[in-house]
Protein backbone atom coordinates (compact mmCIF):
# COMPACT_ATOMS: atom_id res chain seq x y z
CA UNK A 1 0.00 0.00 0.00
CA UNK A 2 1.23 3.39 -0.65
CA UNK A 3 2.44 5.15 2.55
CA UNK A 4 2.54 8.85 3.24
CA UNK A 5 5.86 10.86 3.14
CA UNK A 6 7.90 11.08 6.21
CA UNK A 7 7.23 14.11 8.16
CA UNK A 8 10.27 16.58 7.36
CA UNK A 9 10.61 18.30 10.87
CA UNK A 10 13.96 20.40 11.00
CA UNK A 11 14.80 22.72 13.64
CA UNK A 12 15.12 25.66 12.94
CA UNK A 13 16.80 29.07 14.50
CA UNK A 14 15.05 29.21 17.63
CA UNK A 15 16.71 32.03 18.46
CA UNK A 16 16.67 34.78 16.41
CA UNK A 17 18.39 37.72 15.77
CA UNK A 18 20.71 39.19 18.51
CA UNK A 19 24.26 40.86 17.77
CA UNK A 20 26.37 42.32 20.41
CA UNK A 21 29.44 44.47 20.84
CA UNK A 22 29.52 43.60 17.34
CA UNK A 23 29.33 47.46 16.71
CA UNK A 24 32.31 47.82 18.52
CA UNK A 25 35.95 47.91 16.42
CA UNK A 26 37.63 44.59 16.89
CA UNK A 27 41.09 44.07 18.64
CA UNK A 28 42.21 42.05 15.71
CA UNK A 29 41.29 41.09 11.77
CA UNK A 30 38.40 38.20 11.79
CA UNK A 31 40.42 34.94 11.99
CA UNK A 32 40.72 32.07 14.30
CA UNK A 33 41.16 32.79 17.89
CA UNK A 34 44.01 31.45 19.40
CA UNK A 35 42.71 28.83 22.35
CA UNK A 36 43.84 25.33 23.49
CA UNK A 37 42.89 22.10 21.62
CA UNK A 38 39.87 20.68 23.35
CA UNK A 39 40.73 18.23 26.14
CA UNK A 40 39.51 14.78 26.26
CA UNK A 41 37.05 15.44 28.77
CA UNK A 42 35.05 18.07 26.36
CA UNK A 43 35.22 15.88 23.23
CA UNK A 44 34.01 12.76 25.05
CA UNK A 45 31.00 15.23 26.32
CA UNK A 46 30.93 15.97 22.97
CA UNK A 47 30.44 12.67 21.88
CA UNK A 48 28.45 11.29 24.47
CA UNK A 49 25.80 13.86 24.24
CA UNK A 50 25.47 12.93 20.36
CA UNK A 51 25.37 9.63 20.69
CA UNK A 52 23.04 9.82 23.61
CA UNK A 53 20.63 12.14 21.15
CA UNK A 54 21.41 9.92 18.16
CA UNK A 55 20.09 6.46 20.34
CA UNK A 56 17.44 8.43 22.16
CA UNK A 57 15.87 9.84 18.73
CA UNK A 58 16.55 6.15 16.77
CA UNK A 59 14.49 4.15 19.20
CA UNK A 60 11.67 7.03 19.50
CA UNK A 61 11.65 6.74 15.88
CA UNK A 62 11.23 3.40 15.47
CA UNK A 63 8.39 3.12 17.86
CA UNK A 64 6.63 6.24 16.42
CA UNK A 65 6.89 4.90 12.71
CA UNK A 66 5.43 1.45 13.95
CA UNK A 67 2.77 2.49 15.71
CA UNK A 68 1.69 5.47 12.55
CA UNK A 69 1.78 2.57 9.95
CA UNK A 70 -0.18 0.42 11.95
CA UNK A 71 -2.62 2.74 12.12
CA UNK A 72 -2.71 4.14 8.90
CA UNK A 73 -3.06 0.38 7.44
CA UNK A 74 -5.90 -0.33 9.55
CA UNK A 75 -7.81 2.77 8.49
CA UNK A 76 -7.30 2.60 5.15
CA UNK A 77 -8.21 -1.08 4.60
CA UNK A 78 -11.30 -0.59 6.57
CA UNK A 79 -11.89 2.53 4.02
CA UNK A 80 -12.19 4.92 7.03
CA UNK A 81 -10.12 7.55 5.06
CA UNK A 82 -7.54 7.90 1.89
CA UNK A 83 -3.56 8.66 1.45
CA UNK A 84 -4.79 11.71 0.50
CA UNK A 85 -6.73 12.86 3.40
CA UNK A 86 -3.77 11.30 5.51
CA UNK A 87 -1.23 13.39 3.54
CA UNK A 88 -3.00 16.86 3.82
CA UNK A 89 -3.38 16.12 7.56
CA UNK A 90 0.12 15.52 8.04
CA UNK A 91 1.24 19.21 6.67
CA UNK A 92 -0.73 20.37 9.41
CA UNK A 93 0.30 18.36 12.15
CA UNK A 94 4.20 18.83 11.17
CA UNK A 95 4.48 22.45 12.22
CA UNK A 96 2.65 21.67 15.72
CA UNK A 97 5.69 18.70 16.29
CA UNK A 98 8.06 20.96 14.98
CA UNK A 99 6.88 23.73 17.90
CA UNK A 100 6.93 21.17 20.29
CA UNK A 101 10.58 20.09 19.92
CA UNK A 102 12.01 23.43 19.96
CA UNK A 103 10.03 24.24 23.10
CA UNK A 104 11.75 21.03 24.68
CA UNK A 105 15.38 22.08 23.50
CA UNK A 106 16.20 18.42 21.37
CA UNK A 107 18.24 17.65 18.81
CA UNK A 108 21.45 19.66 17.51
CA UNK A 109 20.81 23.34 17.84
CA UNK A 110 21.56 24.95 14.50
CA UNK A 111 20.38 28.31 12.67
CA UNK A 112 18.61 27.08 9.68
CA UNK A 113 18.99 31.16 8.17
CA UNK A 114 19.03 31.11 4.44
CA UNK A 115 21.11 34.69 4.84
CA UNK A 116 24.32 35.44 3.76
CA UNK A 117 25.91 36.86 7.38
CA UNK A 118 28.24 38.90 5.43
CA UNK A 119 25.04 40.46 3.51
CA UNK A 120 23.12 41.60 6.50
CA UNK A 121 22.32 45.14 7.26
CA UNK A 122 21.98 46.38 10.78
CA UNK A 123 18.85 48.77 10.89
CA UNK A 124 19.99 50.26 13.58
CA UNK A 125 23.21 51.67 14.84
CA UNK A 126 23.61 51.75 18.85
CA UNK A 127 26.22 53.59 20.48
CA UNK A 128 27.46 50.53 22.28
CA UNK A 129 31.41 52.06 22.89
CA UNK A 130 29.28 54.09 25.84
CA UNK A 131 26.77 51.93 27.03
CA UNK A 132 29.16 49.21 27.95
CA UNK A 133 29.49 50.79 31.42
CA UNK A 134 26.50 49.88 31.98
CA UNK A 135 25.62 47.25 30.04
CA UNK A 136 28.49 45.29 30.25
CA UNK A 137 28.17 44.24 26.64
CA UNK A 138 25.52 42.02 28.17
CA UNK A 139 24.66 40.69 24.41
CA UNK A 140 27.76 39.02 24.80
CA UNK A 141 26.07 36.44 27.40
CA UNK A 142 23.04 35.70 25.33
CA UNK A 143 22.90 32.19 24.39
CA UNK A 144 22.10 31.12 20.42
CA UNK A 145 23.50 28.40 17.77
CA UNK A 146 25.35 28.96 15.20
CA UNK A 147 24.68 28.64 11.18
CA UNK A 148 26.09 26.29 9.19
CA UNK A 149 28.04 29.18 7.29
CA UNK A 150 29.86 29.58 10.48
CA UNK A 151 30.07 25.77 11.55
CA UNK A 152 31.96 25.61 7.70
CA UNK A 153 33.92 28.76 8.61
CA UNK A 154 35.62 27.14 11.75
CA UNK A 155 35.99 30.55 13.13
CA UNK A 156 33.50 31.10 15.82
CA UNK A 157 33.71 28.09 18.20
CA UNK A 158 31.04 26.27 19.21
CA UNK A 159 30.44 24.10 22.70
CA UNK A 160 31.28 20.54 21.99
CA UNK A 161 28.86 19.41 24.75
CA UNK A 162 26.31 21.42 23.02
CA UNK A 163 26.43 21.67 19.27
CA UNK A 164 26.57 24.31 17.66
CA UNK A 165 25.70 26.79 20.34
CA UNK A 166 28.32 29.33 20.84
CA UNK A 167 30.80 28.82 23.44
CA UNK A 168 30.86 30.66 26.81
CA UNK A 169 33.45 30.84 29.19
CA UNK A 170 33.21 29.88 33.07
CA UNK A 171 31.96 33.63 33.18
CA UNK A 172 29.34 32.97 30.70
CA UNK A 173 30.41 35.47 28.34
CA UNK A 174 31.38 34.22 24.81
CA UNK A 175 34.59 32.71 24.13
CA UNK A 176 35.57 35.57 21.87
CA UNK A 177 34.86 38.10 23.72
CA UNK A 178 37.86 39.92 25.28
CA UNK A 179 37.42 40.53 28.78
CA UNK A 180 39.39 43.36 29.49
CA UNK A 181 37.60 46.19 27.18
CA UNK A 182 34.79 43.72 26.68
CA UNK A 183 35.89 43.97 22.45
CA UNK A 184 34.79 40.83 19.84
CA UNK A 185 37.74 39.29 18.54
CA UNK A 186 36.05 38.18 15.75
CA UNK A 187 34.24 41.02 14.91
CA UNK A 188 34.12 40.58 10.60
CA UNK A 189 33.33 37.31 11.20
CA UNK A 190 30.95 37.21 14.24
CA UNK A 191 27.38 35.16 13.68
CA UNK A 192 23.93 36.71 12.25
CA UNK A 193 22.67 37.38 15.28
CA UNK A 194 25.11 39.61 16.53
CA UNK A 195 25.34 41.45 13.61
CA UNK A 196 21.08 42.06 13.72
CA UNK A 197 20.69 41.99 17.45
CA UNK A 198 18.32 45.14 18.72
CA UNK A 199 18.73 45.61 22.66
CA UNK A 200 16.56 48.73 22.46
CA UNK A 201 13.58 47.16 23.32
CA UNK A 202 14.89 44.30 25.36
CA UNK A 203 13.63 44.87 28.83
CA UNK A 204 16.23 42.24 29.88
CA UNK A 205 19.11 44.32 29.23
CA UNK A 206 17.48 47.81 29.21
CA UNK A 207 14.37 49.15 31.37
CA UNK A 208 14.61 52.17 29.71
CA UNK A 209 16.78 52.62 26.33
CA UNK A 210 17.12 56.32 26.07
CA UNK A 211 17.73 57.10 29.68
CA UNK A 212 20.19 54.34 29.93
CA UNK A 213 18.28 52.76 32.83
CA UNK A 214 20.01 49.04 32.85
CA UNK A 215 17.74 46.33 34.23
CA UNK A 216 19.90 45.60 37.49
CA UNK A 217 20.08 42.47 37.25
CA UNK A 218 22.51 42.88 34.96
CA UNK A 219 24.85 43.20 37.58
CA UNK A 220 24.48 39.39 38.78
CA UNK A 221 26.83 37.46 36.87
CA UNK A 222 24.43 34.36 36.34
CA UNK A 223 22.32 37.15 34.29
CA UNK A 224 20.60 36.00 32.30
CA UNK A 225 19.75 32.37 34.21
CA UNK A 226 18.69 34.66 36.77
CA UNK A 227 15.72 35.92 34.94
CA UNK A 228 12.51 34.53 35.38
CA UNK A 229 10.53 32.31 32.45
CA UNK A 230 8.22 35.30 32.23
CA UNK A 231 11.14 37.54 32.25
CA UNK A 232 13.03 35.69 29.36
CA UNK A 233 10.21 36.17 27.11
CA UNK A 234 9.25 39.41 27.44
CA UNK A 235 8.29 41.15 24.78
CA UNK A 236 11.63 42.52 22.92
CA UNK A 237 13.72 39.45 24.20
CA UNK A 238 15.62 37.66 21.77
S1 LIG B 1 23.77 45.20 25.05
FE1 LIG B 1 23.24 46.70 23.46
S2 LIG B 1 24.45 48.51 23.97
FE2 LIG B 1 25.36 46.82 25.10
S3 LIG B 1 26.99 46.09 23.75
FE3 LIG B 1 25.16 44.86 23.31
S4 LIG B 1 24.15 45.88 21.57
FE4 LIG B 1 25.64 47.34 22.49
S1 LIG C 1 31.01 36.66 18.45
FE1 LIG C 1 30.87 36.67 20.68
S2 LIG C 1 32.10 38.42 21.34
FE2 LIG C 1 31.66 38.68 19.16
S3 LIG C 1 29.83 39.95 19.10
FE3 LIG C 1 29.16 37.81 19.00
S4 LIG C 1 28.74 37.21 21.13
FE4 LIG C 1 29.97 39.09 21.19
Amino acid sequence: MARPAAIDVELRDPTPGRSAAGDIEPTTPASPVSSQPPSRREVEEGLAYLHARVGATAARVLESASFVYALIELVVERGLISIEEIDARKKQVAPRLLKRFESQDEGVAIQHSAHDKYEAQQEVQIDCASRLPLCKAACCKMVFPLSRQDVKEQVIHWQLGRPYVIAKGEDGYCHHLERERLRCTVHGARPLPCRVYDCRNDRRVWLDFERRVINPKIADPAWPHNLSAEERNAQGAR
